[in-house]
């Protein structure tokens, strides 16, 4: 039988079960503009396709999409359009203030519960190095609902932190992290119980804990990981739960 080696795409091979040498026959590729056969075979191809079409979360209630959303919420902070929404400091100011909001509302995908809210820049504030100790105080802590977020160290990128935080928690979090190096926001998810649901996720990813590897001197949220998709599958089994 003509086999074929498929590349699959981004170091995941959706064939993989099926032909675990990637060695694929010829007929499960498709073929390419010039006759040849594609580079990857056509289940990974479907696989790229899911992952490359983002998914746009909506409004639980009217289903507007999120980026909708915050224009017409900024446009409701400004009175109207403005005329020049690139140069326009009071309109950046309205669409900021609108992202805030947006926090707040539990955006929905297909139906499901969770929001993968893009990221937003100002939710980092400045990257810098921190090394002094700050006492963070997260506003909230006795509510159920929050986020289960993911960073990434930036230095050390398979140094995960996966922890929760509540209703205008991110960014305390943020500056908690970085008492002990530079750590970016790379996801979130938002449960109605986010503490249960962190202790789930940390226990499916315990054989990575960074306490369980033998590093005794560190906080229990860290994880050594050298795929965000091994969290990520944690996450995701989680949230099937609920739905489920
Ligand atoms: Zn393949």
């Amino acid at each position: 039988m003509n086999v074929k080696k498929c590349s699959g795409y981004k170091g995941h091979w959706e064939c993989g079960e099926d032909y675990p040498d990637h060695m694929v026959p010829v007929i499960e590729f498709g073929l390419d503009s010039k006759n040849g056969f594609q580079r990857i075979c056509k289940k990974c191809e479907s696989y790229r396709g899911i992952i490359r079409t983002p998914m746009r979360p909506r409004h639980p209630d009217t289903g507007k999409m999120k980026m909708d959303w915050i224009t017409s919420k900024a446009k409701e902070y400004y009175g109207g359009m403005s005329k020049d929404r690139k140069n326009d400091a009071h309109w950046k100011e309205c669409t900021d203030k609108a992202k805030l909001d947006s926090e707040y509302i539990h955006w929905v995908i297909n139906d499901k519960v969770v929001d993968i809210t893009p990221r937003f820049k100002s939710e980092y504030g400045p990257s810098k190095p921190m090394t002094k100790r700050e006492t963070v105080h997260v506003e909230g802590e006795k509510i159920p609902q929050g986020w289960v977020y993911v960073m990434r160290n930036t230095e050390t990128p398979w140094l995960f932190k996966v922890g929760k935080t509540y209703p205008d928690g991110i960014q305390s979090r943020l500056s908690e992290a970085r008492t002990w190096g530079c750590f970016d926001l790379e996801e979130k998810y938002w449960f109605e119980d986010a503490l249960k649901a962190e202790k789930e996720i940390h226990a499916l990813l315990s054989e990575f804990n960074m306490r369980n590897l033998g590093y005794k001197n560190c906080g229990t949220e860290l994880f050594k990981c050298w795929n965000i998709g091994t969290i990520t599958d944690a996450i995701n089994k989680v949230i099937r739960k609920r739905v489920a």
